[in-house]
């Protein structure tokens, strides 16, 4: 008998097995071991999960149920999590390397996630249009049906509660693919629940591959919306299978962030910010700010006190409280970021710190290199890793070029102690987020997503309740004349 852990499905509220009994490995990238197993969804696992997330949706309470209710449980669901943030940290510091003060974190933003949309559509209000015509309109905001939410590995239930959390608050029923790479942490939100007494087929919860259950989800005509969170290129073959059913999509996809620092910058919280904003979760943030320019008089100071603060970060064991980055999160990742490192090599870029380490490890160090042609790919692909590309610059037009001269536009930020500039500089940024003089704030209520290759739609407060609801106009006759 192994004992490994067991991630199954979690449909119509019972932990399952795959119907062919398939299973996975799910590997501990810090110690480079198989910790656990998942199920691994087969078309007929889909199938099951739609028709339960369906029926829920057809014929259960949960659409129907009042707001106050609804929110009732999903803060009971919150209150849980709360109560287990050490076991959900320790899965996803466990599943991706996490240091688990950054995990802990995490849940704390999932707890919020859950508890604000719960909220929000408690108190909402709809609109109402007075007509001169002796008509009265008014708008209502029904549930969309099926949601269809696919989630990537590098905030495993940060981003999977972001996406779940305004689905079923807004009355739908939800079917959550997690990453492959990471399936623990959301199995444990799908059994928690269940505890919290969420009626059958709500929270559905489908172990699997991107192929064939990512696909075979995204394809179903019983799906009505499709939220994904993952990269650029997945995020087409997402959108062309929604298509086929027409179910509107909301994409959260690649970044390429800038990060531009002026003269005038305190240089202190510009090289806090952009230490964070590379290397936190080793790097595999898609708003990371893996471009940077730094104005040229400034250039040599603030490379100097970045090195510097790059490497007195403690890498280690991501269980060890001194921990602030460990390793990458699987073998095939570390493969991919350690070939943009040696590709930026031999570009010809210089490495100012950092690199591969060459132990056996899946560590990249935090990594900064100078001096790459614009052309190379490492400056223009998005790396997903701890790897930050500089170059200076010495006027606001020039910087602005080249902070929007790519296909991305998740988000940018920008340090200077002028107000004008930040304000004129913020607004003709091409990104869905600008950050003036800090990174990684964010007011759930405000418009989340990106422009380009970065995404479509946006999430988060009434961006959400567009995406998440069926928008419908109620015409009453009032007079008849
Ligand atoms: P990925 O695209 O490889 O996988 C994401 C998810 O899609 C996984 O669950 C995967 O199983 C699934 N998938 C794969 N192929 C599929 C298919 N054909 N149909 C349906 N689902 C499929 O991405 P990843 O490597 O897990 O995540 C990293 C990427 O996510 C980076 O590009 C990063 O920038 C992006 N990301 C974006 C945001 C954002 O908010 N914009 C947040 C986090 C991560």
């Amino acid at each position: 008998m192994s004992d490994l852990q067991f991630f199954g499905h979690v449909i119509d509220n019972e932990e399952v097995e795959s119907i062919d009994a398939a299973r996975f490995d799910v590997w501990n990238p810090w110690t480079r071991e198989v910790w656990a197993q998942a199920a691994e969804a087969s078309e007929k696992d889909v199938e099951r999960a739609v028709l339960s997330a369906r029926r829920a949706f057809d014929e259960g309470p949960w659409p129907r149920m009042g707001r106050v209710e609804r929110a009732a449980a999903i803060h009971r669901l919150a209150d849980l999590m709360e109560e287990r943030a050490d076991d959900l940290a320790r899965l996803d510091s466990t599943n991706m390397a996490k240091p688990f003060a950054q995990a802990k974190h995490d849940v704390a933003r999932s707890v919020w996630n859950f508890r604000f949309f719960a909220d929000h559509q408690r108190d909402a209000v709809g609109e109402v249009y007075p007509m001169d015509s002796g008509h009265h309109t008014y708008s209502e905001f029904g549930p969309a049906g099926v949601v269809a939410a696919i989630s990537p590995w590098n905030f495993p239930l940060m981003m999977a509660s972001w996406k779940i959390a305004p689905a079923i608050a807004w009355g739908n029923t939800c079917i959550i693919k997690p990453s492959e790479d990471t399936p623990a942490s959301v199995t444990m939100l799908g059994r928690l629940a269940v505890e919290a007494g969420f009626p059958p087929g709500v929270l559905n919860v489908l172990n699997g591959h991107g192929a064939p259950a990512g696909a075979a989800l995204t394809a179903d005509d019983r799906v009505d919306r499709v939220t994904f969170t993952g990269s650029s290129t997945t995020g087409k073959h997402v959108m062309a299978s929604a298509a086929t059913h027409l179910a509107p999509v909301s994409l959260e996809l690649g970044g390429k962030g800038a990060n531009v620092v002026f003269a005038d910058a305190d240089l202190d919280n510009a090289v806090y910010w952009a230490v964070e904003a590379i290397f936190r979760n080793a790097g595999q943030i898609c708003l990371a700010g893996s471009r940077l320019f730094v104005h040229s008089s400034v250039y040599d100071e603030f490379m100097a006190r970045f090195v510097e603060a790059a490497e007195a970060l403690t890498i280690g064991d991501p269980f060890d409280p001194a921990t602030k980055f460990s390793s990458l999160a699987s073998k095939r990742h570390f493969d991919k970021v350690a070939s943009y490192v040696e590709s930026a090599r031999e570009l010809g870029g210089t490495i100012r710190t950092g690199g591969v380490a060459e132990d056996g490890s899946w560590i990249v160090r935090p990594t900064v290199i100078d001096g790459l042609p614009l052309d190379a790919a490492p400056y223009c692909e998005e790396i997903f890793g701890p790897v930050c590309v500089v170059n200076s610059f010495d006027t606001e037009d020039e910087v602005v070029h080249l902070a929007n001269d790519t296909r991305y536009g998740l988000n940018a930020m920008l340090f200077t102690e002028n107000l004008s500039r930040a304000h004129r500089v913020a607004s003709r940024l091409r990104a869905g987020t600008v950050w003036v003089n800090c990174f990684f704030i964010r007011d759930l209520r405000t418009p989340f997503g990106g422009v380009g290759d970065s995404g479509v739609g946006r999430e988060g407060g009434n961006f959400s309740r567009e995406f998440f609801t069926e928008p419908k106009a109620v015409v009453m006759q009032i007079d008849r004349g």
